[in-house]
């Protein structure tokens, strides 16, 4: 509820009643700023006469004759909004661009050792689950609108399919000046479709073996504890028809 700035000044004997500005009574209560305890004018307030004079000048009637201040009607004396950036995103067709090159791409040569390799195309270009330079592998975060987000770049070891080295993100590979991170869960594109149950994984890797064994769930991963709270988010809006979460190990 909004504090009212201006306030009629109570009646504290009659040296607090003025002369009408219309009917020239000494029955007119004026306004009063509530902060500064002063009157906002020596017109804009209210003549007691109610039925014969009628006179009422109001702080908004004020203001709009003569301008509001920054700081103006109505108002307690708050605090500047906080100007919300909206999240940055990658271009699009970045992300498209990568979905390709499996070949170079340790990750998708280790999967096809245990699935066959147009399974594991159709389900890394469902996944958002690009190629990059040096063998390495993006995991792109694209929420349901379709806006890039980020990307995780990863190396893999295709013999283990174990993770090496250190992770990088697509936000830092394409330098966007000022750029607002809000990542998204890997695989949250998919959560438009509500015909399938989602299932969370651990990881952005266990999402891709999940999807693998279990194609009947969409998977997303949930990389950090940080976004957990997101859960909560999607389950209130019942998206989830079934909750299903598994680790698996390779
Ligand atoms: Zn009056």
């Amino acid at each position: 509820m909004s504090e009212i700035r201006y306030s009629l000044e109570k009646y504290k004997g009659r040296s607090t009643r003025y002369h009408c500005p219309k009917c020239h009574q000494r029955t007119f209560t004026r306004y009063v700023d509530t902060h500064t305890n002063k009157h906002l004018s020596d017109y804009a307030g209210r003549c007691n006469r109610v039925e014969k004079c009628a006179y009422h000048f109001t702080p908004k009637m004020y203001f709009e004759k003569n301008g509001y201040e920054p700081d103006d009607f109505n108002k307690p004396a708050s605090k500047p909004k906080p100007i919300i950036k909206p999240p940055s995103c990658i271009d699009k067709k970045l992300m498209q661009a990568s979905l390709t090159n499996y070949r170079q791409n340790n990750f998708a040569i280790g999967l096809t050792k245990y699935f066959p390799e147009r399974i594991v195309m159709e389900v890394l270009q469902r996944y958002y689950v690009g190629s990059a330079k040096g063998n390495k592998t993006i995991f792109w975060q694209v929420n349901r609108l379709g806006q890039v987000r980020t990307g995780k770049v990863m190396q893999y070891n295709s013999a283990t399919l174990k993770r090496v080295g250190y992770i990088n993100w697509a936000h830092h590979i394409t330098k966007q000046k000022n750029f607002n991170l809000k990542q998204v869960f890997f695989g949250a594109h998919l959560l438009v479709d509500k015909t399938r149950a989602v299932a969370i994984a651990e990881g952005e890797k266990n999402a891709i073996f999940g999807a693998l064994y279990y194609p009947q769930y969409n998977w997303i991963a949930v990389g950090s504890i940080e976004m957990s709270h997101e859960i909560n988010f999607y389950n209130n809006r019942s998206i989830f028809s079934e909750f299903h979460r598994m680790q698996l190990k390779v």
